[in-house]
Order: C-alpha cells, then structure tokens, then sequence
C-alpha cells in the first residue's frame, strides 16, 4: 500500500506523536485536597485532657478532605455544617463557641467538584462535627463500622452526640458497613481503619500518596498533638480502654509506615498542611 517514503513518514508522526505524549504531566493516581471545615474555641479544654489544663481555653480547627483517585472521589468527614456561618453558634452551656468562616461547598466549587461527583463519603464518626454537610453528598455511597452504622441509625443517635438530621438525606440502604479495615478502590492507597473507642464505630484513614508518601488521618482518635503526645483519652469518649487500644494501634501504624500524622482538630498543624485549591499527590 505504502511505498517507502510513504512509511518513513509514518515512522517520523509515529514517533513526534509519543514524544508529545512524554512531554504531558502524567496524572496522580491520588489527589488528596484539605479543607478548612469550621473553628471550635473551648473557654475550658479539660475534657479532652481530664485533670489538666481546667479553666485553660484553646482553639481547635476542624478539616474535612477530599481523595480523588482515578477510579472515583471520596470525601473523609463533612465537617460543621456550612450554615452556622460566621456569626457561629454556642454549645455546651457556653463552653464552646463554634463558626464556619469558609463554607465546604463553596469549597468544592472552587475546584470544580460538584456535591453529586462524590462516590463514597467516609465519615470518622457520626459526631455532628463531622457530618455537618454530609446530606450534600446524595449520591455518595456511605463507609463506615458496623458499631457507628447501629448507633447512628439505631433508636437513640442523640445519645452519641450525633445529629440525625444532618445525615438523613443519605441512602442507609447502599451504606457500605465494615467490622474491620476497608481497601476503598482496591489498589491500597486509600484504606479506612478501624478504631473504635471515640464513639462505637470510630475509624481513621491512610492514604498512600505517589510523591509525599503516607498519610494517617486521625479522625478524632486525638484532637491535638499534646493529647498525642501524653495518649490523653477525653472524658466525653464512648469506650476509654477501646480508645487507647486504638490511639496505640495508630501510632504503631504511623510509625511501621513511616507516616506523616495529620490530626484533623489541630489547629495549629493544620497551618502547615496546604489547603485547597493546593493538593498533595
Ligand atoms: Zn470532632
């Protein structure tokens, strides 16, 4: 069909069309965006810390996630809901003031994720701090332990201290319920881990990126790094033994994978962690 020339000139598109191909960025597997997701400031911090710092006031953050792999996005908790605003809300007789200075979904929209594009929505636990946005997210499929699955939907979630309108949007039929750690896109880089103790069904997330390496994402297993550092258990807590089992669980874990440790209340962390529209990959 062709004469020579005719394939030396395939030959030379052939070979210009791969090294066009070369010169584009090659996609992350795993895009991993933070979010700043409310602000909580406690006049009186002691029960995260029972018998230290009584009377001491301390802000903590509150940050929500969003994983985009290839095969599909999942946000990792839903954070205060948007509409406390700026104005905020109290809480605890007084104890707690909290605000939403930069809303989720204006967020979102920001880089172009609309609520509907979300698969999956992990949720650490079902505090209403972390399920503030969840009835956003309709189509996402829910991830969660069976415990935290029982307690939110059984009779009494207020018990919990977690907020059922917030999630009453979402399918509890397709929810996905786990007695143990979950692979979420089947190519171990997005892992859900159980660690209960916080509420019933508490877990944190590991995420393994290409260029920055592991991340473990605390979920509430501790609320700032001084609790880290001292394994300081809150008094609010569901189970105190099953806390601390999990708390030590964590820690080995970070440390057998030589982990960054990112806990999502920390204030004061979180100013070092690039926020969205920046993402880590
Ligand atoms: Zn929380």
């Amino acid at each position: 069909m062709f004469n020579k020339s005719g394939y030396l000139f395939l030959l030379i598109v052939a070979v210009l069309l791969s090294s066009c191909e070369k010169q584009q960025p090659k996609e992350p597997i795993v895009k991993l965006y933070v979010f700043e997701c409310g602000i909580h400031e406690f006049k009186d911090i002691s029960p995260f810390s029972p018998g230290v710092d009584e009377g001491v006031a301390k802000t903590l953050g509150n940050s929500c996630y969003l994983i985009q792999h290839q095969k599909g996005n999942m946000i990792w908790d839903a954070g205060l809901d948007d509409s406390i605003g700026t104005k905020g809300v109290d809480f605890w007789e007084g104890n707690l003031h909290l605000t939403v200075t930069n809303p989720l979904m204006k967020q979102l929209a920001e880089i172009n994720v609309s609520p509907e594009q979300i698969d999956f929505l992990g949720i650490s636990h079902f505090h209403f701090d972390h399920t503030g946005n969840a009835n956003n997210f309709v189509n996402a499929k829910l991830i969660l332990q069976k415990e935290e699955y029982d307690a939110a939907y059984g009779k009494e979630p207020e018990k919990y201290f977690f907020s059922p309108d917030s999630y009453s949007k979402l399918d509890k039929e397709k929810a996905i319920q786990l007695t143990g750690d979950h692979d979420v896109f089947g190519d171990g880089r997005v892992i859900i881990k159980r660690a209960l103790g916080h509420t019933p069904g508490h877990q944190v997330l590991y995420v393994n990126l290409e260029q920055e390496g592991p991340i473990v994402i605390s979920g509430d297993v501790v609320h700032y790094t001084k609790n880290w550092e001292n394994m300081r258990v809150p008094s609010f807590n569901f189970d105190k033994e099953e806390s601390l089992k999990s708390m030590k669980m964590v820690a080995a874990f970070v440390k057998e994978k030589k982990a960054m440790f990112w806990i999502q209340h920390d204030l004061e962390q979180n100013a070092g962690i690039k926020h969205s529209p920046a993402y880590y990959q």
